[in-house]
């Protein structure tokens, strides 16, 4: 009998620990995309201010570009890219 309390304690236990961890994660996860998406709408601002010219392609020079944030602490911290070498940046870096 003690026996079972034991393995359900430890079960008890190992449901916390893995709750906790998910919790932090999610906790993590969501204080990040609040940031990005803080940091896209600043360099939408900065870009109909006028303050940063939108540029072509780094890559390939492509009129059509989509803004990379290499840091979302910086909203002006930004490439351009087209949708190509915007996905082939993602694949060979990590994210952003
Ligand atoms: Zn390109
Ligand atoms: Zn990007």
């Amino acid at each position: 009998m003690s026996d079972l309390i034991e393995r359900l304690e430890a079960q008890n236990d190992l449901y916390w620990r893995v709750r906790n961890r998910v919790m932090e994660r999610q906790q993590k996860l969501s204080i990040s995309s609040i940031k990005k998406d803080k940091c896209r709408y600043e360099t939408r601002k900065l870009i109909k201010a006028g303050e940063i010219q939108v540029m072509p392609c780094e890559v390939c020079g492509s009129k059509k570009t989509q803004v990379h944030h290499l840091d979302y602490e910086y909203p002006a911290e930004i490439l351009f890219l087209c949708e190509k070498h915007h996905r082939n940046w993602h694949r060979e870096n990590d994210i952003h």
